[in-house]
């Protein structure tokens, strides 16, 4: 038996791919642990982990900041340096008292950088987006050079690492040393295809496809009037996706009464409007699985979650990040890019129509559906960091208590 401790921010994103690694882990007789605030006890004793709670303490008065979706993304590796300086305290003395024996890290998690350089303990590295190497990264992209520069995050960063580097001995590091770390075991979550310059990334980094939370299969929140009609599902994410006209925009693009339409957007009420239905929030998963067509900002995970269930893409990126992503889906053929600035109802309606009738579309994303799943998903990563564990020459933590 292996025990695995997981450092992942706490963002839905990046939380997902974990959990479903977690389940692959405790089913195959392994113990995990995995650090999340309290919010997140439910979802990770639901997969048989042991929740290590910390309590984030963002940064004071980031208002203005928080008002811009690209001032937001920009200084999102500050923002989690900062909330390092508590979370990281609580990670070390855990890890310190109940020592894995691999330590596994998301790469925007800036206290997993850490604690690894800090306790030497076998690590692995979690890409829930793309990984980035000698032959590609996308902090070289040209989407990422569009970002404004944000002084306020540039002294967060550097004030965090300072702290962290005097506190606790830590490497005090810069935002491509974050982007560009490297372990003996990189688990990538999506398919090698969609990588940028995949051929490039050598036998360190393992492909594995979305590792996808156990369903619940609750799928209640579509609702039943017009059930007879495809299901357009829309949603702009969990952390960039603030657009309040979206789902009036939906409401004239689909009036005619072909499609239903599932708008999931965080900042909205629950409204039923015709053919039109918004929700704060849905069972993805279960969603996908009826759905014909995916209106999406470009998220890996929803771009993976929708892939493996075989639905065509529209995307309208609303970051750099997802810039990337819209570019991938449209050369592979599984879907078409529209850019928020220029997409108005009739766009819409037009992209989702050519995306639902296309049959070179509908055949591309048959064909990725077996490339996303074929690499293993959440199993497959359970193994790679068994590997791990299994390669590891690290003499830390020898003496120590086990991890639960
Ligand atoms: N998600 C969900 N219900 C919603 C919206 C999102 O379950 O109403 C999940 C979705 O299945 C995915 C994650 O939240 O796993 C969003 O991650 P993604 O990488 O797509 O985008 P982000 O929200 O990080 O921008």
């Amino acid at each position: 038996m292996t025990s695995v401790a997981l450092l992942v921010p706490p963002f839905q994103g990046h939380v997902n791919p974990a959990l479903g690694t977690a389940a692959a882990l405790v089913r195959g007789g392994h113990r995990v642990a995995i650090h999340l605030p309290e919010d997140f006890r439910v979802a990770v004793e639901g997969v048989g982990a042991k929740l290590w709670p910390y309590d984030p303490q963002p940064p004071p008065d980031w208002a203005a900041v928080d008002d811009d979706r690209l001032v937001r993304f920009a200084s999102l590796p500050a923002r989690l340096a900062h909330e390092s300086r508590t979370v990281l305290p609580i990670v070390l003395a855990a890890l310190a008292a109940h020592p894995p024996d691999v330590l596994a890290y998301d790469q925007l998690c800036v206290w997993g950088h850490l604690a690894a350089a800090v306790t030497k303990l076998p690590a692995a590295l979690l890409c829930t987006s793309y990984a980035a190497g000698p032959g590609w990264s996308p902090w070289d992209h040209q989407a990422y050079a569009a970002l404004p520069p944000v002084p306020v995050a540039d002294a967060a960063w550097t004030a965090s690492m300072d702290e962290m580097a005097e506190r606790h001995g830590a490497p005090r590091m810069s935002l491509p040393d974050l982007f560009g770390a490297v372990e003996p075991v990189n688990v990538v979550f999506m398919p090698r295809v969609l990588q940028p310059a995949g051929a490039t990334f050598d036998d360190r980094y393992v492909f594995v496809g979305p590792a996808l939370r156990p369903a619940t299969g609750n799928a209640s929140c579509i609702g039943d009037t017009g059930e007879d009609l495809p299901l357009v599902y829309v949603s702009m994410g969990t952390m960039f996706g603030d657009w309040p006209q979206l789902s009036a925009l939906c409401d004239l693009a689909f009036a005619d009464g072909r499609w239903r339409v599932l708008v999931a957007d965080p900042g909205s009420e629950q409204v039923d409007r015709g053919p039109v239905a918004v929700r704060r929030s849905v069972d993805q998963l279960a969603v996908l699985d009826r759905a014909a067509v995916a209106v999406s900002h470009g998220g890996m995970g929803s771009v993976l979650e929708a892939l493996n269930a075989g639905v065509p893409l529209v995307v309208v990126p609303q970051v750099p990040e997802q810039e990337i992503t819209a570019d991938r889906v449209a050369a592979l053929g599984v879907g078409v890019r529209l850019d928020r600035a220029t997409m108005d109802s009739e766009v819409l309606r037009r992209a989702v129509d050519e995306v639902a009738d296309d049959p070179r579309i509908r055949r591309a994303v048959d064909r990725m559906r077996y490339a996303v799943q074929a690499p293993g998903g959440a199993s497959a990563a359970a193994s790679a960091l068994l590997r791990r564990a299994e390669t590891s020459t690290s003499d830390a933590g020898s003496s120590a208590t086990p991890l639960l």
